[in-house]
């Protein structure tokens, strides 16, 4: 027997529509790539959307076209986002941070049809069109005031062409498991691969993102989406914003800590989400400046590591709770989040801070187990790590064109790459990506705990962690360090340092010093071309 209620599809655009009905006066300020604050609402992006979903329409893209974005968090990316969903196409969020050749690579494999892009990218895009035949449309998100001279041909301003429609317009309306958008992974091994998000799972990964345990949001909040659209949805916050109408304070292209100190002061900004580097900038500025964030609740950290020390210094210094989380573009992107259960919640001090070291536990809608190579489940002793799979509604189960499946299983389980363990309580802790992690006599060593400790030698300025090979051993670690500016630390100052701390076979088997470690696109350490580098190095205990 089936049950008596109604169908209603998840469709993204009812999230725009609920946000226009209830929360109408609702603010989205976005610091303007032109320049000046910008300020409007809920119901006028509901409005713009409209238009931009009836000028693609007469445009002739429709169900199923995918439309590229390059562009910084704005309003208009945010109308531009609903106007492209609710025609049926598929928003296609592009990084603008990877190198132009993978920019090409990815815009032809998804045969993007047409593109929304900042002024900023403009340079970018006249250098990169010709390779990508796909192309007929190009709409750059400025008025005809401020378009930049350009040889592209069918260029047009998006405010002159939103201009030109009526108004009549009403979404189109089509199954939930449609494709709403797409986000490519930066592939630090081998090719980028296209994960396609259905509205059914945006919009479940927003009412996810927004529970109390998750992000905790609610229309009382301002929320500054600092992590970009083009990193993973921005963590679905373009989603939950307008879901439960929270008022959005969008950063445009400029992130650094003067920037986004005074979004957050003048805007009175309650919730941000962030990665590491970005925080430590913020908190740099504060400590030069002497600044105080009295109006900010809480952040959310995440897209690697966070360091203890951003945790002790936001709750500390400027009482701002810090919420750790893990994802990836693969899940729409959240994964787990470290909020406290009742057993952790009275925890203070490093006894809190070590619980926060944690990624944390997945919200309803993500499931989680660590297994052994041969795919045997491993216990929950927070000890014991192997590779972490998950799955859910919101957890891609292919990826675009069929390639990767040996990360998918029949179960629906998605490998995920990351090595972690998972304690009795259910918090994850990430040690490593399955791929870095230094296999030593059979048994896994963490690069990642070895690069904490390491980083937290007061002369370190960052450290990588890789395998050797070993003639015993298989592989043996070699810990390569940048100093600090000004301090020369030893070899043996930072292995006493380290002694102790880890396992005795954990210790790395020697030291490197190097000017700079290779970074990703996306700020991660890029360990295979460290290991190139250091391919012919020999252990002093080889
Ligand atoms: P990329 O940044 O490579 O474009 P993602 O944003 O999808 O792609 O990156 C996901 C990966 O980032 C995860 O698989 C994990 O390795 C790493 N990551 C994300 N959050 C954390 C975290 N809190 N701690 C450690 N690693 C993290």
């Amino acid at each position: 027997m089936l049950g008596l209620m109604q169908e209603w599809p998840l469709l993204c655009h009812k999230l725009i529509d609920h946000a226009a009905r209830q929360h109408g006066e609702r603010e989205i300020v976005s610091r303007s790539i032109e320049g000046p604050i910008v300020r409007t609402t809920y119901a006028e992006i509901h409005r713009r959307a409209l238009r931009v979903a009836e000028r693609l329409d007469r445009d002739g893209f429709g169900l199923g076209d995918r439309i590229a974005t390059l562009a910084w968090n704005t309003a208009r990316h945010i109308e531009a986002w609903y106007g492209i969903m609710g025609v049926g196409a598929i928003y296609h969020t592009l990084n603008p941070r990877l190198f132009p050749e993978q920019i090409v690579w990815i815009m032809n494999n998804a045969e993007d049809k047409a593109i929304f892009v900042d002024l900023t990218f403009m340079p970018l895009l006249e250098k990169i069109a010709g390779a990508v035949k796909s192309v007929r449309k190009v709409i750059v998100l400025t008025d005809e005031a401020h378009m930049p001279q350009t040889a592209l041909p069918n260029v047009v301003a998006y405010e002159e062409w939103l201009d030109e429609v009526d108004c009549a317009f009403t979404w189109k309306t089509f199954d939930e498991n449609t494709a709403a958008g797409m986000c490519y992974t930066s592939g630090t091994t081998g090719d980028p691969k296209g994960v396609l998000y259905s509205h059914r799972s945006n919009v479940l990964h927003a009412m996810i993102a927004a529970m109390p345990d998750a992000m905790g949001l609610s229309s009382r909040d301002t929320i500054l989406p600092v992590v970009p659209m083009f990193h993973a949805n921005a963590w679905g916050l373009g989603q939950s914003g307008p879901m439960i109408g929270a008022r959005l304070v969008m950063p445009g292209c400029k992130m650094d800590g003067a920037s986004i100190y005074e979004l957050l002061d003048t805007e009175k900004v309650t919730f941000s989400a962030a990665v590491p580097t970005v925080w430590l900038m913020l908190l740099q500025y504060l400590e030069e400046t002497g600044k105080k964030l009295p109006y900010l609740n809480r952040v959310v950290i995440g897209g690697s590591s966070c360091p203890r020390a951003i945790t002790a210094k936001f709750q500390g210094n400027y009482d701002v709770e810090v919420i750790h989380a893990w994802g990836m573009t693969e899940m729409s992107p959240l994964g787990t989040l470290c909020t406290m259960k009742p057993g952790y919640a009275g925890l203070e001090g490093d006894a809190r801070l070590d619980v926060q070291g944690k990624q944390g536990f997945p919200p309803f809608g993500v499931e989680m187990k660590v297994t052994d190579d041969d795919d045997k489940e491993l216990p929950w002793d927070g000890k014991t790590f192997g590779r972490l799979k998950v799955r859910g509604p919101a957890v891609a189960r292919a990826y675009y064109g069929g390639i990767g499946s040996e990360q998918f299983d029949e179960e629906g389980w998605f490998d995920t790459g990351d090595v972690a363990h998972i304690d009795p309580s259910g918090y994850m802790q990430i040690t490593d990506r399955a791929k870095d992690v230094i296999k030593s006599g059979g048994e896994w060593i963490s690069t990642i705990e070895l690069e904490n400790l390491a980083v937290a030698h007061p002369d370190v300025a960052e450290a990588a962690a890789i395998g050797i090979r070993h003639s015993k051993w298989g592989e043996r670690p070699l810990l390569v360090v940048v100093r600090k500016p000004g301090r020369e630390p030893t070899r043996a100052d930072i292995l006493t340092f380290m002694d102790g701390k880890v396992a005795k076979w954990w210790m790395p088997d020697d030291v490197a010093f190097v000017g700079e470690i290779p970074h990703t696109a996306t700020g991660k350490i890029q360990k295979t071309l460290l290991r190139r580098q250091f391919s012919d190095y020999r252990l002093p205990t080889d």
